[in-house]
């Protein structure tokens, strides 16, 4: 397969061809699950979309700008080409939005031409941040790599399950329709030595504009954020962001109480029960998917994925 380079250098508008030999396609697929840590072994099966549908065909890629990335000297000297795939392989649809937060990026880095041991920060390599089966084009943001640089420098060791996928692979592991991890500011990420909670507030302090707190793992991204120019260009501006719709009640069943909840697309959110007296002392508290009240409760309460409260009032 044979992938042509034509370099566009904006700033000494020189024209440039560079044509390199790709390698050879590695018919990684996507996984029928959420991509966790196990996904990169190629266990998969040909039950999934295909997002190396297109690689027969030639596709030209117009390099119009380079991503720098904060590095491993913090330094942004890693500069990676990004571009315009022509034409566009299959798997890049994007969902349609009235916000320009969820425009289609205009540029790519092209994953079969990077190496995946590239450091894009201290603590981080491209590989954990984007892989071929998630889609050989691909977005990452280099201002989220300075925020999830930024929490390994205050937590410590953590492991990034998930962050690009593109529109086919998300659409392939059940993500939301305009699931962050698209558009390269989002990741799914294991604290190695703190919890999930001190994460999760770590994300918020670090300007998050959203975090899904799951009982897996804490969905962070920086949907907030101004865009990236090399992957969505210079116009883009800042506009209202979209949040998800989270909903959950209290059910009441021979197993105790429980809390289905929709909008946490990406397993079960975090339940933190408690159980409370008439005058609102707190009997009991508990985290888990069921719950059991002690005697002498009037009121279970549970707060689902730290983004919402509901309250079941006990009959006296
Ligand atoms: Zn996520």
């Amino acid at each position: 397969m044979r992938v042509t380079i034509l370099a566009l250098f904006l700033a000494g508008c020189v024209p440039a061809n560079d044509v390199r030999e790709a390698p050879v396609d590695t018919g990684f697929e996507g996984e029928g699950e959420l991509d966790r840590p196990e996904a990169d072994t190629d266990t998969d099966t040909d039950a999934d979309t295909d997002t190396d549908a297109d690689t027969d065909t030639d596709i030209t890629v117009i390099e119009t700008d380079q991503a720098c990335y904060l590095g491993p000297n913090r330094d942004f000297t890693p500069c990676l080409p990004v571009g315009a795939p022509n034409p566009m392989p299959s798997g890049y649809a994007y969902p349609s939005a009235t916000s320009a937060q969820y425009v289609e990026p205009i540029a790519f880095l092209d994953l079969e031409l990077e190496e995946p041991s590239t450091a894009l920060a201290p603590n981080f390599i491209l590989s954990e941040f984007a892989q071929l089966y998630k889609g050989r084009f691909a977005v990452v943001q280099p201002h989220a790599v300075e925020r999830i640089q930024d929490l390994r420098d205050e937590l410590g060791a953590l492991v990034v399950n998930s962050g690009y996928r593109n529109p086919d692979y998300n659409a392939g592991v059940g993500g939301a329709l305009r699931s962050r991890h698209q558009y390269g500011d989002a990741f799914d990420i294991d604290p190695v030595s703190v919890s999930l909670d001190a994460l999760a507030d770590a994300c918020a302090a670090h300007g998050a504009g959203y975090v899904g707190v799951y009982t897996t793992h804490i969905h962070c991204d920086w949907r907030d954020d101004t865009l990236s120019v090399p992957f969505y260009g210079a116009s883009r501006l800042r506009e209202a962001r979209e949040r998800p719709v989270l909903d959950a009640e209290i059910t009441r069943s021979s197993l105790g109480f429980a809390a289905p909840a929709s909008g946490w697309d990406e397993g079960e959110p975090l339940r933190e029960w408690r159980a409370l007296a008439e005058d609102g002392t707190v009997l009991f508290e508990a985290v888990g998917e069921r719950f059991t009240a002690p005697a002498g409760t009037a009121i279970v309460e549970v707060e689902v994925g730290r983004a919402l409260t509901r309250q079941h009032v006990l009959a006296p």
